[in-house]
């Protein structure tokens, strides 16, 4: 609004004197001439006008670009877990619900996940809750690194990771989940020099159509017990109540 105020605060002076320059002029000179110096007026009037709104709109686009980084980093630190910069719960939990509303809706096969560190609790108590940050990390990055498009991964809670595998039914995804936790036992972290041997145990199951976020969840626990039960470093699949579609 200043600026628009100062541009035709500027035109208008500049019209006065000109306009001025050109009724002392018109008096002694030929009509052609002052014909042609209020065009050369009047185009300089529209060229300050035309530079001004350029400059605005540039400023508003520039602005508005500005606004839509800044609104989608807030979304994306809203929805990153800082200790293993992969998704939290929040922004698992959201493409899960996203991968089962596809999946009901196209009727295509769905199945998760459920992962959680072997004794991370005795690894914190040997060598401090920094060391156990240090392979919630590291976890984190091997089950990222391992996954394919459009595969996800998110920490779920303290050291429980939740995998969504769209289009893939219990076998695949058991396969998947395998491929996984040999990952992260293959995987070598340094802590003081000394190697730390990490393992997870997984949980497969697949989504049944109809069921909802809970039912599916609890699911996926019962299979992830089974697999801490069975020893650990292991992956188990728990079936759904209803026919799958295997
Ligand atoms: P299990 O093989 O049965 O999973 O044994 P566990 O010790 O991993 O599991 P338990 O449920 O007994 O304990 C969970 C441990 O995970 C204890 C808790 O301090 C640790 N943990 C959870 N969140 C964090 C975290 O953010 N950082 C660290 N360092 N440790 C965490
Ligand atoms: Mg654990
Ligand atoms: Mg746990």
């Amino acid at each position: 609004m200043r600026a628009a105020l100062a541009v035709a605060a500027v035109a208008f002076l500049l019209e006065l004197l000109i306009y001025s320059g050109l009724r002392a002029y018109a008096a002694s000179e030929e009509p052609m001439l002052t014909a042609l110096l209020n065009a050369a007026l009047l185009a300089v009037l529209l060229a300050v006008l035309s530079y001004w709104l350029v400059l605005k709109s540039l400023g508003r686009g520039e602005g508005a670009r500005a606004m839509d980084r800044s609104s989608t980093e807030t979304t994306q630190f809203a929805i990153t877990d800082p200790v293993t910069r992969i998704m939290n719960r929040r922004g698992i939990t959201v493409s899960l619900l996203d991968a089962m509303a596809q999946a009901e809706r196209y009727n295509a096969p769905l199945s998760i996940a459920m992962g959680d560190i072997d004794y991370l609790k005795r690894i914190n108590e040997t060598h401090g809750h920094g060391t156990g940050d240090r392979i919630l990390g590291h976890v984190a990055s091997v089950l990222s690194e391992t996954l394919r498009m459009p595969d996800k991964v998110g920490r779920y809670g303290g050291e429980e990771f939740l995998m969504i595998f769209p289009h893939t039914a219990l076998a695949q995804g058991r396969k998947i989940a395998e491929r996984m936790r040999s990952a992260v036992q293959k995987s070598k972290l340094d802590i003081d020099r000394n190697k730390v041997q990490v393992t997870i145990s997984i949980g497969v199951t697949q989504f049944q159509k109809g069921e909802d976020l809970e039912q599916l969840l609890s699911r996926v626990d019962r299979a992830l017990i089974q697999a801490k039960s069975g020893g650990r470093n292991l992956v188990a699949a728990q079936k759904g109540a209803r026919p799958g579609r295997e």
